[in-house]
């Protein structure tokens, strides 16, 4: 039979693998975990192949490897999802994961299925809850009320890094700014910390660390300090920041200063939609001029109040053009820090998420929940939160007083969840003796796209220095390596009627399903393809020839093995030993230092031709040569290379 007819019998072979036992001593291969969609699609498929790759070659080296999995099940898709067709959002999360899991099956992964994780389980967000109790009492979480982002669609508050030109990054709805009371990882307090950690990144990519750098915004500088109506401001001035001063909306001045100015009492009134979006600041239409400006060293600074900026007040280089009416002096300087970083606001006004532990009791007023509060997980959604219409959950009783009270309706940003996932896969693995956190775990190769470079990956590494201070790890950052992977894009033709290369979307309808070419090539072929097209960190069109062509060569290597090898033989022995050993060589170094997988499938296919025309004499030589071979190419085709081995060796 050949190895197209029988792909059937080679998926059943693979799945008589057996599992994974490492030691203690283990290296932790982790890909970013995926949020249940309804079918895994290519980014998928290449996040969870370069994650393969890199732990077959280890296990290849005799390596222990922990090649971990879950599910990211909180968050407003699932709970859209439940409003659209009348179901809970748990319902809906739970299938889409079991259709996920038979997906990641057919493709051949090989997860260490024991460390699977889903954050919508009581287990795992208890532990959350442990923390977020810890944290308030530790002052790292705070309340207050300020503007906020709110989309008013999906009705949620959204961070600054949620809103992308002043539209909500899901729902491209305008945002519009709205005061309420919520929740705040003090993200500034660990902000220097953040920012020098980044030198010690040594792995990580340099665009990353760059976006970081930017992002957490960390300054030493000079700060002078006003008095504008009986108010104290100080205002800071970095390095060339030499044009205007900006003042945030939320800053107390604003308070004071609204009493005093009808001009800006009637801009505001003008003002209510936008933003408060860092990425939208500078716009015109957002800066109010107060008229005010200040003298240092013969130039003129206007003032100008900013809609789009929280709390802080600083000089910058932005051009403005102000009235220049009314001089205020400096009463003072001095020198001081500046912190771009922003807290981080984890309230979310929707049902679907882990409910945060505290009680609002009339008496008391904020009090923490001292026990576990568990998300009812039946509901039906409607617009708006599900939570505050279900009594059952609400009423509770005071943790101080024990008098009747009521819960916080809040739940907790996903990105909480996904900022400490890598723990509980452990967790799972070994049992908790080690109690929810094993101490030592850090990250060896963490996997997924640059869109995550600021977001989850500065979450990632604030909550881990967090569980520090609270004595849960002994290290200061998560990740030790990280790959950034580049885009699965496809060629479509556009309105001009022109070929052009875009990133897979629905939108352009370039989309391929990683099933259909499944059942065509084999899961096989698929991985070989997704890493030969280019190297981990590029991105590269998908097209068919190329999964044809890998196809092809899986289907020579079957021959090779299975039928009788009619090659004209015109390499010596030696010849092949030679590269087959300079093969190995290069395996190494690509994993060492720059992880061009494709350049190693090129070897491959070298090394195979070589061999499939080398002249064996001596029968020991011919089986080392096959059985190294079939042991490489396992890195990349792990299910035929697993069946020949089973039948040959
Ligand atoms: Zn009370």
């Amino acid at each position: 039979m050949s190895y197209k007819e029988n792909t059937k019998e080679i998926d059943i072979v693979y799945q008589s693998k057996e599992n994974n036992t490492p030691s203690q001593e283990f290296i932790y291969v982790v890909p970013m975990f995926p949020y249940p969609s309804e079918n895994i699609h290519m980014g998928h498929v290449r996040n969870y192949t370069i994650t393969n790759v890199i732990t077959n070659y280890l296990r290849l080296k005799g390596k222990s490897v922990i090649h971990p999995i879950g599910f990211d099940a909180f968050g407003l898709p699932a709970e859209n999802a439940a409003i659209k067709h009348q179901k809970s959002p748990n319902e809906w999360t739970e299938n889409n994961i079991a259709k996920m899991k038979s997906n990641f099956t057919d493709m051949g992964f090989d997860f260490d299925w024991s460390t699977c994780t889903q954050t919508n389980h009581p287990d795992y967000y208890r532990f959350e809850q442990e923390i977020f109790r810890k944290s308030y009492k530790a002052g790292v979480i705070y309340k207050k009320s300020q503007y906020v982002n709110f989309d008013p669609v999906d009705k949620t508050v959204l961070s600054n890094e949620q809103v992308i030109n002043g539209k909500g990054w899901r729902t491209g709805a305008d945002v519009i700014r709205k005061k309420m009371p919520m929740y705040f990882f003090n993200m500034k307090k660990y902000a220097k910390e953040l920012y020098d950690g980044l030198n010690d990144l040594k792995k990580w990519p340099k665009d990353v660390i760059e976006m970081q750098r930017k992002w957490i915004n960390y300054q030493t500088g000079e700060y002078f300090r006003y008095d504008i109506n009986d108010n104290q401001i100080d205002v800071f001035k970095g390095k060339n920041e030499d044009n205007c001063i900006i003042i945030g909306i939320n800053h107390a001045f604003v308070e004071t200063y609204k009493n005093n100015d009808m001009d800006f009492q009637n801009w505001l009134n003008e003002n209510e939609k936008g933003s408060v979006s860092q990425k939208d600041s500078f716009k015109k239409e957002t800066m109010f001029d107060t008229g005010l400006y200040t003298l240092i060293n013969q130039k003129k600074y206007p003032i100008f109040i900013d809609m789009n900026m929280e709390d802080e007040c600083y000089f910058t280089k932005r051009k403005m053009t102000g009235m220049f009416s009314k001089e205020i002096k400096a009463i003072n300087s001095y020198q001081g820090e500046f912190i771009g970083l922003k807290d981080w606001c984890i309230s979310r006004q929707r049902y679907w998420g882990a409910p945060i532990p505290m009680i609002n009791c009339q008496d008391c007023g904020d009090v923490v929940d001292e026990n576990f509060v568990e998300l009812p997980n039946h509901l039906i959604p409607d617009v708006g939160n599900a939570l505050e219409k279900e009594k059952s959950f609400m009423k509770c009783v005071c943790s101080s007083c024990g008098k009747e009270a009521f819960r916080c309706s809040d739940t907790m940003d996903t990105f909480v969840q996904s900022s400490w996932y890598y723990h509980y896969y452990i967790t799972k693995f070994f049992g908790a003796h080690h109690g929810i956190i094993k101490k030592e775990t850090q990250i060896d190769y963490y996997v997924g796209g640059i869109e995550h470079a600021t977001m989850h990956l500065i979450y990632t590494r604030f909550f881990h220095k967090v569980l520090r201070d609270f004595n849960y790890v002994s290290t200061d950052e998560p990740i030790k390596k990280l790959i950034t992977q580049g885009m699965v894009c496809k060629k479509y033709i556009n309105q001009e009627g022109k070929q052009v290369s875009a990133k897979m979307s629905k939108s352009l309808g370039n989309i391929v399903e990683p099933a259909d070419y499944i059942e065509k090539y084999g899961s096989d072929a698929l991985q070989m393809f997704i890493m030969f097209a280019a190297p981990p960190n590029q991105s590269f069109d998908f097209d068919d020839a190329g999964i044809i062509g890998c196809h092809r060569f899986l289907d020579d290597v079957y021959r090779y093995y299975f039928e009788e090898n009619k090659a004209e033989k015109i390499y010596s022995e030696d010849k092949c030993q030679e590269t087959m050993k300079k093969m190995q060589i290069e395996f190494d170094k690509e994993f060492e230092t720059r992880f061009n997988m494709n350049t190693l499938i090129s070897k491959l296919m070298i090394t195979f031709k070589m061999m499939k025309k080398t002249n064996f004499i001596n029968q020991n030589i011919k089986y080392d040569c096959e059985n190294i071979f079939i042991k490489y190419l396992e890195v990349f085709a792990p299910k035929i290379s697993f069946f020949i081995k089973k039948n040959i060796f």
